[in-house]
């Protein structure tokens, strides 16, 4: 690059920086900035087009097109040259426009076949605003050196447009930020709630993005760059020594500060007139743009490291830090990119609810979110771009919508579901404390899921028998180092303190599939849902369940305690870990220490392979729970983390439900206590078809004991069955609109 050209570049920035200074209407600003490059590029043309809606463009501005144009050409994304380069969010810079594929001529805007174009996609950290586009009438290939002052000018653009500068008469974004907005996610934890919007990262503001004084800038950055490098230096000191994968992230960060290659392309950019943020952010997009389209996930984690990396310099430079002044609403609906569980577990409850980007229904953050049955709605694509904190919202958690800042009916119907909700709540408060008798005579055990702490409340207040379920993985899933005996011993005591003499099932360690441990090596394969988890881990690295056994014979130390183990696909299996049972009982035995007063050890029916296993098998068990959701996704093989297959095979599909009358029987057979604890035990349809194949005990999320009671309460399981009976006699696939017919006639 020619000095020049430095020079040059400079020099338009700072007429920019002038322009934008200026007492003036957005529409002004678009005008003077379009004359401003045509006259500094030598181009005939220079034009500005921003989004009206996420679909279409509108021509806003203009040099060298007709000024009647304006405001009344448009165009849809994708369509010609400039709905190309929006749509692909990529440069485009062509000698020969009318060859190019995709060429329209618009006759409209008084455009003559102007042979040079390029295009530059406006766009503010992967967000799509607008495109600016040069033309000329001479057949050339604008220089590399001309695209990049294009590109630092779309920048400031960007930024200016986020601002707000450009609102006013019929500009584009005129609605931004203002207008109600709808977001299709999907579901992670049902429930619904309204609130006002708690931003876990507020968006960093770039007030200057061109600067005056280049030098200035330069060590402004190389401040920041060195007072992040110390914090990153810092950080690493304060990692405990045997946190080898904490160390190594931060070994990456520490790379990424001190890379010359970034520090290069920032100096660079402060070289042609920008501020020091602005070049931080200018990276930062580029890193995100390329982590829109990193198809390998080790290459897309480093990309997201230096996006973490670049906010921090980001907040060093601004001094915005995450405190940016605002209040944590009384309501809080927290909106993110995604979030970690130990940083969801530090909100806690205080959150109404949670609506993410990314995420997914198997992570770490829904498992908590779950857990504190917070409603939950994931993939709310660009949902932290619309949303400003304190912004009203709205969260339906039951469909996976949100509504931002919601018109009147939208929020009129919402309400009155929540009431209808509230009623319904009341209802199921008058019988928490009654058992759940059907119609016929049966007393079906409702125990509740578990997995923190923090649901322990819940055994009270929902009128759960017990424990069902203890996952004792989160616990795990949510620290960033292994949990010691020591605390482990102390957390199970202190649940079978607040159980107060209830039943405690507790699930050793599930780990692998969709539940990974920061701290334990990826195994990377293909099939993690086939592969090596949960009991295969165990016992295959005894280590872990060890301590863990000895941690519950600790906490339950004279104590009634009941030990499951999950994803038993063999009696070989079961034998395997009922022997480490045996070894940890006999070795507390020798250390004198307290033994349960009790004990009980079971196993998880989630492999169909267990359910043909010998008769002994089923004698030497003390009870067996099925676990329906990695049942069924083995029973139909349908990825219960896939969205395109989750839903694709009914629960109540009869080969499911004949299967499951089949483990039923041979558990009466053999005098094996039996429970259902998958999603589906609290589904009140799903569960009143379970008992009604003889199922006699469902374990559940706390919030759908009411309602299973009470529809159970309500059913006459004899008559349930005879409709199941004759469904499943006509060959239908599903039992369900049987029962639903049925139901209705019911009083
Ligand atoms: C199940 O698979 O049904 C179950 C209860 O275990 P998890 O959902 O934790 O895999
Ligand atoms: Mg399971």
């Amino acid at each position: 690059m020619t000095d020049a050209f430095k020079t040059d570049s400079r020099q338009m920035l700072g007429r920019l920086r002038e322009v934008m200074a200026e007492e003036a209407t957005g529409q002004t600003r678009l005008d003077r900035i379009t004359q401003l490059i045509a006259s500094e590029m030598h181009t005939e043309v220079c034009s500005i087009y921003l989004f009206r809606d996420a679909e279409t463009l509108e021509l806003c501005a203009t040099e060298g097109l007709k000024a009647e144009a304006v405001h009344q050409t448009r165009m849809k994304l994708g369509e010609g040259l400039v709905g190309r380069v929006a749509r692909t969010g990529t440069v485009m810079n062509t000698a020969d426009a009318p060859r190019e594929h995709g060429f329209r001529y618009m006759p409209e805007t008084g455009e003559e076949i102007y042979s040079s174009f390029a295009g530059i996609p406006v766009q503010r950290l992967g967000e799509k605003l607008g495109v600016l586009v040069v033309q000329s009438k001479t057949a050339r290939q604008y220089s590399e050196d001309e695209i990049y002052a294009l590109e630092v000018v779309a920048m400031v653009l960007a930024e200016m447009t986020e601002l707000g500068a450009f609102i006013g008469e019929g500009a584009a974004l005129s609605a931004r930020h203002k207008n109600p907005v709808g977001f299709r996610g999907l579901s992670a934890q049902e429930g619904t709630a309204e609130g006002h919007v708690w931003l876990h990262e507020p968006r960093v503001v770039i007030t200057n993005p061109i600067a005056d004084d280049p030098q200035r800038e330069t060590e402004r950055l190389r401040e920041a760059v060195e007072s992040l490098r110390v914090s990153v230096d810092q950080m690493l000191q304060s990692v405990q020594q045997g946190d080898a994968e904490q160390r190594e992230i931060l070994e990456a960060y520490r790379m990424f500060a001190n890379s010359r290659g970034w520090m290069k392309r920032m100096e660079e950019d402060v070289g042609r007139g920008l501020s020091a943020e602005a070049a931080v952010e200018k990276e930062q997009s580029t890193a995100r743009a390329r982590m829109g389209m990193a198809t390998d996930a080790y290459l897309r984690d480093r990309l997201h490291d230096l996006d973490d990396l670049s906010n921090r310099l980001l907040r060093i430079l601004t001094g915005q830090g995450k405190e940016t002044g605002a209040e944590l609403p009384a309501d809080p609906i927290l909106v993110a990119r995604n979030i970690g569980p130990a940083e969801l577990l530090d909100y806690g409850r205080s959150l109404r609810g949670i609506v993410l980007e990314e995420g997914s229904v198997g992570s770490h953050a829904a498992i908590v979110a779950r857990s504190l049955a917070i409603p939950l709605v994931i993939h709310a694509e660009r949902i932290t771009t619309e949303a400003l904190n304190g912004d009203h919202i709205i969260v339906d958690g039951d469909n996976g919508v949100a509504h931002l800042r919601p018109e009147d009916t939208v929020l009129a119907a919402f309400r009155d579901k929540i009431a209808m909700k509230e009623e319904a709540q009341e209802r199921y408060a008058s019988i928490r404390d009654k058992p759940a008798v059907t119609l016929c005579g049966k007393t079906i055990a409702l125990t509740m899921n578990a997995g923190l702490m923090a649901d322990l409340p819940s055994l009270q207040g929902s009128g759960a028998e017990g424990v069902g379920l203890f996952r004792t993985e989160l616990q795990f899933l949510i620290r960033n180092k292994m949990p010691t005996r020591t605390e482990l011993a102390a957390l199970y005591s202190r649940v079978l303190d607040s159980a107060h003499g209830k039943r405690v099932v507790f699930r050793t360690l599930d780990i692998g599939s969709d539940k990974v441990l920061s701290y334990m090596k990826p195994t990377d394969e293909p099939n993690p849902a086939l592969g090596w988890r949960a009991i295969r881990v165990g016992l295959d690295k005894p280590g872990v369940m060890r301590m863990q056994l000895q941690a519950l014979i600790r906490a339950a130390a004279g104590r009634p305690l009941t030990v499951m183990f999950p994803f038993v696909a063999q009696y070989e299996e079961y034998k395997a870990a009922r022997a480490e049972v045996d070894k940890a009982m006999d070795r507390e035995r020798i250390l004198g220490h307290p033994l349960p007063a009790t004990l009980e050890v079971g196993a998880m029916l989630e492999t169909p392979s267990l359910a043909f296993a010998p008769d002994k098998f089923f004698r030497d068990v003390d009870f067996l729970s099925i676990g329906g959701n990695d049942l069924k996704q083995f029973f139909f093989a349908a990825d219960r983390e896939n969205e395109r297959v989750r839903r694709r095979y009914d629960t109540l599909n009869v080969s499911f439900l004949t299967f499951l009358e089949g483990i039923v029987k041979r558990c009466e057979a053999t005098g094996t206590p039996l429970s259902f604890c998958g999603e589906d035990a609290g589904r009140p349809i799903e569960a009143i078809c379970l008992t009604a194949m003889g199922l006699k005990a469902l374990s559940m999320r706390p919030a759908s004991i009411g309602p299973v009671k009470s529809l159970l309460m309500r059913t006459d399981l004899d008559a349930l069955r005879g409709v199941i009976e004759t469904a499943r006699n006509e060959g239908n696939q599903s039992v369900r609109p049987a029962v639903m017919e049925w139901l209705k006639t019911q009083p």
